[in-house]
C-alpha cells in the first residue's frame, strides 16, 4: 500500500483503532471552533450574505424547536422551557441588526460577523454579577454554536440519526454513547481529531466492527461535508480524493483480508492451544447483550468482560433490576455452559449518563468512577447486583468489580453482595448461590495488594487499558501523549507478572481483558507471563486464536524472561512483534 499521496490526493495520518477499509462521502459533525474564517465579500454579494445569515437563524430555530419538543416529551415542560431562552436569542432584534450592519459595513462573511457580535454579548453577560444573566451567556454560546454549524455546513450530532445515505463521519470527537448509537448501515466508518486506541469510543468501534481512525489533529477543520475519502482503519490513514490506483490497491487489500478472515473462520471450533500443548482460555469482550451472538461465531469460549455501562447510556431513565436481569439472563442462556464474566457498572471516566447527576470533574478518570461511584450510589448498585445474582441461575455467570484500588473497596462490594443474597433468600427469589466474584486489576495499588485481594475472590482480570494509564500517568484518551502509552513498558510487564504470581500463590486464575489481549503482537508476551485467560474484542478473537495455535509456550516464556529483565519498552515491543510476525506473518501483511 502506497504510503505517499499520489497526485490529486491527500493523506492524513492518525491512529488506527478499528480495522477495515471504507470509502465514500464524508459528513463533518459540528462543534464551535475558536477560529472562524474571515472572508471579504464583494458589495454585490452582501445581500446574499445577509440572506445566508437569516436563513441560518431560521434553520436553527427549527432545530431548537425540535429539540424542545423531544425534551418536552421525554422530561416534561419544565426542562423543555430552558430552550425558550435559546429561541429568544434567535429573535433578538439588537443582535440581528448589529450582525447585519457588520456584514454591510465591513463586507465580511456572515459567520465571522455573527461570531464577533455574539461573542461580544456573551462576554458582557459572563461578566455580570447577576447569576441569572451569567447563565444566559451559556445559552447564547449554545445557540451561536448551532448557527455557526449551519453557516459552515457542519452537521449536528443529532443528525446522525437522520442520515439519508451512507457516509463516513468526521468529527472532532465522538462520545462512547454516541458511537454506540451509530447505524452501521449508514455509517461506513468514522475519523476523529482526538482520541486513542483504548478510549471507549475506539473500543465501541471495534465492537461494532466499524472502521475507525482517531487522532487526526484537525481533520474536522480541514474537511468539508461531501468530500470523497478512503478510510484505512488498519493503518490509520484517511485518503482524501483517492486516485483510481489507490482505490485499486485497496480493493486488493480488502480481498486479501476477506481471504484471511475465511481462513481464520475455519478455526472457529478449534481450541486455543499452543504448538506445545498449553491450553489457553480465549474469551470475548462484549458491550451489549445483543453481542452474545458474535461470541460463538468468533470462536471464543465465553465472555471475559461484559461492559454493562451501555445498558445505562442513551436513555432517559435508569434500567430497572428486571430489565438488567433480562439482559444478563439472555447472554448467560445463549452461551451456557460457557462462562460470562459480567463487570459491574463502570460509569465515569469517559462514560456518563445525563439523567443522573454526575458532577463535572477536572480529572474524571481519577474521580467518581466505577466501584467508587457504585459504593456511594448503593440503590443503583444493589439493583445491578441483584440482577446479576438472579441471572446466574440461567447459566455460568461470574461477576467482577472494576477499578478496585485495595482491600477496603473489595470488602465493601463483597459485603453488599452478601446483603443482596440474604435479601433474595428472604424474598424467595432464586439466584446463583455459587456465583463467583473476581476483581479487576487496573490500578498499581491493586497489584501491590493483589495477595489480599486474591484471598477473597475466585479470579483476577487485568484491565491493561487502565493499568497502563494509571501506572504511566498517561491519559488513555489523549492523542498528544499516545506515544507514551506503552503496553510493553518494563513497569507494565512487571506489574502483570506480579499479578500472575499473586494469583498463583493463592490458587486462583488470572486473565487479561484490556486491549493488549487483542493485539496479536503482544499475545506471546502475555502468554509467556503465564496468564490463564485472554479476553479480546470479538472481531479480533479469530486472529488471536490463529496466533496462539502457531506459538510454542516455551518461546513465549523466553520472550517474557527477556522482557522481565529488559530496561527498554521499545526493545520488548520489537522482540514481541518479531516473534508474532515470524509465526503468523499473514496477520501483519499490509500493516505498518
Ligand atoms: C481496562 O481498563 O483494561 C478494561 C478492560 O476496562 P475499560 O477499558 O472498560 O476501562
Ligand atoms: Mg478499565
Amino acid at each position: 500500500m502506497s504510503e505517499h499521496p499520489r497526485s490529486g490526493e491527500k493523506i492524513l495520518r492518525g491512529i488506527a483503532v478499528s480495522g477495515g477499509v471504507c470509502r465514500g462521502k464524508i459528513v463533518v459533525l459540528g462543534k464551535v471552533r475558536d477560529t472562524i474564517p474571515r472572508r471579504e465579500v464583494s458589495e454585490a454579494d452582501v445581500p446574499q450574505e445577509i440572506q445566508r445569515f437569516e436563513h441560518a437563524l431560521l434553520q436553527t430555530r427549527r432545530q431548537v424547536l425540535e429539540v424542545k419538543r423531544k425534551v418536552n416529551e421525554a422530561m416534561g415542560a419544565k426542562d423543555a422551557s430552558i430552550f425558550d431562552a435559546h429561541l429568544l436569542v434567535l429573535e433578538d432584534p439588537t443582535l440581528i441588526d448589529e450582525v447585519t450592519r457588520l456584514i454591510q459595513e465591513q463586507r465580511v462573511n456572515a459567520e465571522h460577523a455573527f461570531r464577533h457580535v455574539a461573542e461580544k454579548y456573551a462576554a458582557t453577560l459572563s461578566s455580570m454579577d447577576d447569576e441569572y444573566l451569567r447563565e444566559r451567556a451559556a445559552d447564547l454560546r449554545d445557540v451561536t454554536a448551532r448557527v455557526l454549524d449551519i453557516l459552515l455546513g457542519r452537521t449536528d450530532e443529532t443528525a446522525l440519526h437522520k442520515l439519508k445515505e451512507s457516509c463516513i463521519i468526521i468529527s472532532e470527537d465522538l462520545s462512547p454513547s454516541t458511537t454506540a448509537l451509530l447505524d452501521k448501515k449508514m455509517v461506513l466508518g468514522f475519523a476523529t481529531d482526538v482520541g486513542s486506541k483504548t478510549s471507549h469510543t475506539a473500543i465501541m468501534a471495534r465492537s461494532l466492527e466499524i472502521p475507525a481512525v482517531v487522532g487526526l489533529h484537525d481533520a474536522s477543520k480541514q474537511l468539508t461535508t461531501g468530500q470523497y475519502v478512503l478510510l484505512d482503519g488498519f493503518n490509520g490513514l484517511l485518503v482524501i480524493n483517492p486516485t483510481d490506483q489507490t482505490l485499486f490497491e485497496y480493493g486488493q487489500l480488502v480481498r486479501k483480508r476477506v481471504n484471511l478472515q475465511e481462513k481464520l473462520h475455519d478455526l472457529r471450533d478449534e481450541p486455543a492451544i499452543t504448538l506445545d500443548g498449553a491450553r489457553i482460555t480465549l474469551s470475548a469482550n462484549i458491550e451489549q447483550a445483543a453481542d452474545a451472538e458474535h461470541v460463538r461465531a468468533c470462536g471464543a469460549e465465553g465472555v471475559g468482560l461484559f461492559r454493562t455501562e451501555y445498558l445505562y447510556l442513551n436513555r432517559e431513565t435508569l434500567p430497572t433490576e428486571e430489565e438488567q436481569y433480562q439482559a444478563y439472563r439472555q447472554v448467560a442462556a445463549a452461551l451456557k455452559p460457557n462462562p460470562v464474566v459480567i463487570r459491574t457498572l463502570d460509569l465515569g471516566g469517559d462514560k456518563f449518563i445525563s439523567h443522573l447527576w454526575m458532577p463535572q470533574e477536572l480529572n474524571p478518570f481519577l474521580g467518581w468512577r466505577a466501584i467508587r461511584f457504585c459504593l456511594q450510589e448503593r440503590a443503583l448498585f444493589r439493583a445491578q447486583l441483584r440482577a446479576i445474582l438472579r441471572a446466574a441461575v440461567e447459566g455460568n455467570i461470574k461477576m467482577m468489580y472494576p477499578m478496585i484500588s485495595g482491600l477496603d473497596e473489595l470488602n465493601q462490594a463483597n459485603a453488599l453482595v452478601e446483603e443482596c443474597r440474604r435479601e433474595l433468600r428472604t424474598e424467595r427469589i432464586p439466584f446463583g448461590e455459587a456465583l463467583e466474584t473476581g476483581a479487576m486489576i487496573e490500578i498499581p495499588s491493586a497489584v501491590l495488594t493483589a495477595d489480599s485481594l486474591a484471598k477473597r475472590v475466585k479470579f483476577l482480570s487485568i484491565g491493561t487499558n487502565d493499568l497502563i494509564q494509571y501506572s504511566l500517568a498517561v491519559d488513555r484518551l489523549n492523542e498528544k501523549i499516545a506515544h507514551l502509552y506503552e503496553p510493553t513498558h518494563p513497569a507494565i510487564v512487571r506489574l502483570i507478572k506480579a499479578t500472575v504470581e499473586a494469583a498463583r500463590r493463592n490458587g486462583i486464575w488470572v486473565g487479561v481483558c484490556g486491549e493488549m489481549a487483542g493485539d496479536p503482537a503482544l499475545v506471546p508476551l502475555l502468554l509467556g507471563l503465564d496468564v490463564d485467560e485472554l479476553s479480546a474484542a470479538f472481531s479480533v478473537v479469530p486472529q488471536v486464536k490463529f496466533l496462539i495455535r502457531r506459538l510454542k509456550l516455551s518461546e513465549a516464556r523466553q520472550l517474557a524472561d527477556f522482557a522481565l529483565n529488559c530496561e527498554s519498552g521499545s526493545e520488548i515491543l520489537a522482540r514481541s512483534q518479531a516473534l508474532a510476525r515470524r509465526i503468523a506473518p499473514g496477520l501483519f501483511e499490509n500493516q505498518d
